[in-house]
């Protein structure tokens, strides 16, 4: 369900690390999409393998883990971000520009501030989300209701008076 389309932005530790926080939000401000959630938050490692439970065969999934967890960035957290709007994310998809940042269009976020480390690590900026099926697991994985500002989907009280996603 939900009404309205939403995705969800991580900017990554490496981007933390290397001071492009505020480019990254600068290209999705000029995005005719609404910024309806925004925290910074800490990465357990539950999280980071929900996160990337589709990846969890491949062979770079731990250094993908600890990518995430910024444990290769020195970075103790993550920027979550949510933007909703028609086309949401596709429009977020396209400003960040193929996976692997030496195939992106050179003026994607990731073709013009990732790169491909010598150790084969893919500092890739931002994580964006594929579908609207993943964005609305991702979304309701990093993100409370109250913590949104526009209801996207579905959610009940539970011991009196906290939202969770129903
Ligand atoms: P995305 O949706 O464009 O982020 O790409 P995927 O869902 O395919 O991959 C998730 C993440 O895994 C990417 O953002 C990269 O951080 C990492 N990744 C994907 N493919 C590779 C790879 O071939 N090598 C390495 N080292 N990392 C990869």
């Amino acid at each position: 369900m939900g009404s309205e389309e939403a995705t969800l932005v991580l900017i990554k530790p490496d981007a933390i690390a290397r001071g492009l926080a505020g480019a990254v939000l600068s290209r999705l401000e000029q995005l005719p999409l609404a910024l309806i959630g925004a925290k910074v938050t800490r990465v357990s490692q539950r999280l980071a393998e929900v996160h990337y439970q589709a990846m969890r065969e491949e062979p770079f999934f731990n250094e993908l883990i600890q990518h995430l967890r910024g444990e290769l960035h020195g970075v103790a957290y993550v920027l979550a971000l949510v933007y909703a709007g028609p086309g949401a994310v596709a429009a977020v998809r396209q400003a960040a520009g193929a996976t692997n940042p030496e195939a992106a269009s050179p003026t994607s976020l990731r073709g013009a501030l990732g790169r491909m480390t010598t150790t084969g690590l893919m500092e890739n900026v931002l994580h964006a989300s594929s579908d609207d099926r993943e964005a609305q697991r991702e979304i309701t994985l990093w993100f409370r209701p109250d913590e949104l500002l526009v209801p996207l989907y579905a959610s009940k009280t539970v011991e009196g008076q906290t939202r969770v996603w129903a």
